[in-house]
């Protein structure tokens, strides 16, 4: 045997398929799957370069909604990044995403009350709103806390700013199912309120935090439905007008938005892999979004899952691990208000001759992982279930039945079973789609530790597969 080639070695001790890939290695080594994840985590907690990575695309590209400035730069960067460390397969696909602008203006100020004379409130534009008339829109507030309540006013939210003031579910442990149970205000809200003579949207932000930060996030209009400009109020600014309108005030906000859309740009994917030893058309995705709001500077949301794709194939590299089949970091454009880049990977002409195996997406902010989501049949659940004691080592052992995340999901949609991180959640919302979604709110160790989490998952994927 040629000591100097690649080294393939691959046995069976009871029920663990050990198999283990050396390559520039003089020496045949055998190590079972917990000593692989032991290695990985070992080099992550070491040496990991997530934090780094995320500091450079936070502080060189910044925030990057699709369209800007910062999603080049980003692209760019990304790119390097993945150079850098020798990956294989980088490349960039094209597509066209939306260009959608906040503009220098977005004020709210009430005007009438008796009580406290004029106040600002802090507002920000929601994305795809249209600007309110150069003058602005001077009317009186009417709250509501559900569509059904708008629905029942009759013509009472006539020529009116609807106020959407329902709050998250505090006793929900999860956050996410309490932004669930929200959000639909901030996606809805410019639809619903045209609906009954309405001129604008103001919708609680989405958080569970109680400060004056707004946070911004997607909107949509309904085709023959009056577009009426949307933006949404801090926690703060919520509480205020609630208590001024329960105290018997009639509340009138001015409310001014500058926002617009523009034609379509060009942007990318940027994809990078360690192409498979064995079945290198055997495609295991590993990705987040590389666009983000233009609020703060996209750290959580989702700088870190798009760092931590690249770190997982450093992380494999660095393990001198080799793995049978193709693992590939996808930055995906344009998650945040189109999707476009999620939709044009699967059907992307690069695809020709490619099977997707899996997909992971890590879109939940750069937290502690306490485990993954598994959007597949029982059969894959099962599977994978078998490998928890090699994620309860590490604390991230919790592998549930759920929804693997948006960029993934159109390959999930067409049979690819699809993996979502699962990190701690309880602060998420504190910093989502807002001016606090900064690099100092990622902790290092805790967006490495995700980072190892995908590493091991993907390595376990491709050396056998689902
Ligand atoms: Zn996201």
């Amino acid at each position: 045997m040629n000591f100097s080639s690649r080294l393939v070695v691959t046995l069976t001790l009871g029920c663990i398929c050990v198999s283990v890939c050396l390559s520039q290695s003089n020496h045949v080594e055998t190590r079972s799957w917990e000593d692989v994840a032991a290695k990985i985590l070992e080099i992550g907690l070491r040496e990991g370069e997530a934090y780094a990575m995320l500091e450079e695309l936070t502080t060189k590209a910044g925030h990057r909604l699709s369209g800007s400035a910062g999603a080049a730069a980003a692209v760019e960067l990304t790119r390097q990044m993945m150079s850098a460390r020798d990956f294989d397969n980088i490349h960039l696909e094209p597509i066209m995403v939306p260009h959608w602008i906040r503009g220098p203006v977005e004020e709210a100020t009430i005007i009438n009350s008796q009580s406290m004379g004029s106040v600002p409130l802090s507002i920000c534009a929601l994305g795809r709103s249209i600007a309110t008339p150069t003058d602005g829109i001077v009317a009186e507030v009417v709250e509501v806390k559900s569509f059904e309540e708008l629905r029942a006013m009759d013509d009472e939210a006539e020529g009116k700013i609807v106020f959407f003031n329902r709050a998250f579910d505090p006793t929900e442990l999860n956050t996410f199912a309490a932004y669930g149970g929200a959000v639909d205000q901030r996606s809805r809200g410019a639809i619903e309120a045209a609906k009954v003579g309405g001129v604008a949207a103001l919708v609680r932000s989405m958080t569970l935090a109680v400060d004056d930060v707004p946070h911004t996030g997607a909107m949509r209009y309904e085709e023959g439905v009056k577009k009426i400009p949307a933006a949404a109020v801090s926690a703060m600014g919520a509480d205020l007008l609630s208590d001024l309108i329960r105290q018997g005030e009639s509340v009138t906000v001015r409310m001014k938005l500058t926002c617009q859309t523009l034609p379509d740009v060009p942007s990318a994917n940027v994809v990078g892999e360690i192409t498979g030893s064995e079945k290198p058309h055997e495609i295991i995705v590993v990705g987040g979004h590389l666009d983000s709001w233009d609020k703060g500077a996209g750290a959580h949301d989702d700088g870190a899952g798009c760092v931590q794709a690249i770190e997982v194939l450093n992380l494999i590299k660095k393990a001198g691990l080799t793995p049978k089949r193709t693992i590939r970091a996808v930055m995906f454009m344009n998650e945040e208000n189109g999707t476009r880049g999620a939709k044009a990977y699967p059907i992307a002409p690069q695809r020709e001759g490619e099977m997707h195996i899996a997909a992971v997406e890590s879109d939940r902010g750069g937290f502690a992982p306490r485990g993954f989501t598994v959007q597949a049949d029982s059969i894959v659940l099962e599977k994978v279930q078998r490998w928890k004691h090699i994620f309860e080592k590490i604390d991230a052992g919790r592998i549930i039945a759920g929804y693997g995340g948006v960029d993934i999901s159109p390959l999930v949609k067409d049979g690819v079973p699809g993996f979502g991180l699962l990190p701690e959640n309880h602060r998420y919302f504190d910093y989502h789609h807002s001016d606090h979604d900064t690099i100092d709110k990622v902790h290092p160790r805790e967006l490495e530790m995700g980072a190892i989490v995908e590493a091991i998952l993907c390595y376990l994927i491709s050396e056998e597969g689902l």
